[in-house]
């Protein structure tokens, strides 16, 4: 049997997860990086994107709003701003943020601060969406 990485996923809010899993993948700002027992230690800082943990045959799925990851050989921390496990995603509300990004976007174009700021949430939205699908397949 494969050793236990320990990953502990936490938000302002609260400690979101923290599980023993064979491997994690998570988005970095340059790209997805995967991890298993003894990696080498390394910082990372994360982008908005999909974190993946498997477990035996079994994957589970989170969306991340940015942050960073800890990785030592035996446990991946990960600090994020905001974080959802795939099922607690409120696939309409993710919906409805869509909507008023884009909408939103339509009208910022020039206003730099204000573009970049609806364009994560553009992001984020996305990424929510598409987490739910990924967390049912
Ligand atoms: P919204 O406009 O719907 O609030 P947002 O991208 O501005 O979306 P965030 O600021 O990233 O939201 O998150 C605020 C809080 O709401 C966080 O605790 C986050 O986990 C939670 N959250 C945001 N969107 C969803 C969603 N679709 N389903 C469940 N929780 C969500």
């Amino acid at each position: 049997m494969a050793n236990k990485i320990l990953l502990e996923v936490v938000t302002p809010d609260k400690l979101l997860l923290s599980k023993e899993v064979e491997a994690v993948v998570a988005t970095g700002v340059d790209g997805e990086f995967g991890v298993l027992y003894g990696h080498v230690p390394f910082l990372a800082t994360l982008d908005i994107g999909e974190l993946r943990f498997r477990d035996g045959a079994h994957t589970d799925y989170a969306a991340i709003a940015g942050g960073f990851a800890e990785v030592t050989g035996s446990k991946v921390t990960v600090l994020a701003e905001a974080a959802e496990l795939a099922r607690e995603i409120d696939v309409d509300r993710a919906q409805r943020a869509r909507e008023k990004a884009e909408q939103r976007l339509a009208k910022v174009k020039g206003e730099d601060m204000e573009y970049i700021r609806v364009e994560a949430a553009l992001k984020r939205a996305m990424l929510r969406m598409r987490i739910v699908q990924r967390g049912q397949a």
